[in-house]
């Protein structure tokens, strides 16, 4: 059987290879003259399996007001008269209730723990690097208030963990223990969660690596330079797309697009919530400092990972359409508060490396796994914050529909039906 892939970011590329290791006959389109092209490239290299808090949550619909028109706040959702944008919006506020938000967290929780098992699998068996780094992810507070508020997350997350404590409120002093670069931070740590589980990472690395395996080692074709333009549906099932390079025809067809699924998805009347979500990343060579594990900065709301001899930061937010411009504005707050942690890495303008991309994100921060209302038609998308932490999972959750099997985890809250 045929499976051809349109995409090869981390989904795509993870997807690719569990099936080809599957057995099957494997094809992946792509648009960019290698894998990882677009966001996959240089996201913050959390693999953060134990932290589940969606973006749609209580606090953050209390604060994303007095952000609207901040140009440098860690969020910026603007009006928008696009009735894409406008119905993702409502969808956003409406998850960001209470009740919602924990069913959501549940569900990214059981992900994110089913992908740690399947993408330790992947790194054994195929023997990918990626500069990982597997000693836990520790977020920073500084605000006693939202330090609170994270234990009651902690707990909350760690009950249903299946009876291992994933996550750990933890002191000042313990925070300078487990990370010693720290005593060098400017900032006023009150306390941390500290997550054992979590690792850091480069995904663009994994993601090219897995894919010069996947083609070694599987025969997985991929095909580069080549842009999807059309999806041909004919009787209820898609025949053949159309590329600038000719049409293919396959068995089975999977959109891992990220957030260009929904264009393609719409010609053929399927209407994914999957809107861009703009972020942005630095990565400057870390020298002769050398933090072990990656932090997670919960005022600012970025992420600063060790990735061998470079440091990364990443974050923000910011809904702006398709556009993948470097902003100096969004990117400054993100170098600012770095250096307040790090004062003593390398922040040279010669070597400062600036990058922004487009999360796939959707209302409720879960991604869409499965078959879609078109029998050959399958989708792996809409990852937002974390696609680089789910991939493994998401890719074998959709390999096992594809086969027939019963996923290892129940798809409540991420099967494409819910749609
Ligand atoms: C700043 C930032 C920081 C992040 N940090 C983290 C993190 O620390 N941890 C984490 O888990 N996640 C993180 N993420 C999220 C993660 O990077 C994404 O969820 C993930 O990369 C999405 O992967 P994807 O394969 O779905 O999309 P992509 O990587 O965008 O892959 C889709 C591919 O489809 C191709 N494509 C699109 N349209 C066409 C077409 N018409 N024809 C052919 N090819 C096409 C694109 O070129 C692209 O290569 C971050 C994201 C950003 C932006």
């Amino acid at each position: 059987m045929k499976i051809t892939i349109l995409g090869a970011g981390v989904i795509g590329v993870t997807t690719a290879y569990l099936l080809a290791e599957r057995g099957h006959e494997v094809e992946v389109i792509e648009r960019q003259p290698h894998a990882a092209g677009e966001t996959s490239h240089a996201n913050g290299g959390q693999l953060s399996f134990a932290h589940a808090e969606p973006w749609a949550n209580p606090l953050v619909l209390k604060k994303v007001f007095g952000w609207m028109f901040k140009e440098d706040a860690p969020l910026v959702l603007k009006p928008s008269l696009d009735p894409h944008m406008f119905k993702w919006t409502v969808q956003f506020l409406l998850n960001c209730q209470k009740s919602r938000c924990d069913a959501n967290s549940l569900n990214l929780l059981r992900l994110g723990l089913y992908s740690k098992k399947v993408t330790e699998k992947i790194r054994i068996t195929s023997g990918v690097e990626f500069d990982n780094s597997r000693n836990g992810i520790l977020h920073l507070y500084t605000s006693q208030k939202d330090l609170d508020h994270a234990a009651v997350q902690a707990e909350f997350q760690n009950k249903y963990s299946g009876g291992t404590r994933i996550m750990d409120p933890i002191g000042r002093e313990e925070c300078l223990t487990k990370e010693p670069t720290l005593r060098h931070s400017e900032r006023n740590i009150v306390g941390g969660v500290f997550c054992s589980v979590d690792e850091g990472g480069d995904c663009g690395m994994f993601t090219e690596n897995l894919a010069e395996i996947a083609a070694r080692e599987f025969g997985v074709k991929f095909s580069y330079n080549t842009t999807v333009e059309r999806i041909i549906e004919e009787k209820g099932r898609i025949t053949s797309v159309v590329t600038d390079k000719g049409t293919l025809k396959s068995d089975i067809f999977v959109v891992a697009m990220g957030s260009y699924s929904y264009h393609l998805l719409k010609q053929v009347g399927i209407h994914v919530p999957v809107y861009p979500m703009k972020g942005y990343s630095i990565t400057v060579p870390s020298g002769d400092f050398k933090p072990s594990l990656s932090i997670t900065d919960n005022e600012n709301k970025i992420v600063v990972t060790p990735l061998g001899k470079r440091l990364r930061a990443a974050g923000t937010a910011e809904f702006a359409g398709y556009n993948h411009d470097v902003n100096e504005k969004r990117v400054a707050p993100i170098l600012r508060a770095t250096k307040t942690w790090y004062p003593k890495a390398d922040y040279s303008e010669a070597t400062l490396e600036k990058w922004a991309c487009l999360r796939p994100s959707t209302p409720d921060g879960l991604p869409i796994i499965g078959r879609s209302k078109i029998e050959n038609l399958y989708i792996n998308t809409g990852h937002g914050t974390l696609g680089w932490t789910q991939a493994g999972g998401s890719a074998n959750l959709l390999a096992d529909i594809i086969d027939g099997h019963k996923t290892e985890i129940a798809m409540s809250g991420l099967d494409a039906a819910r749609i």
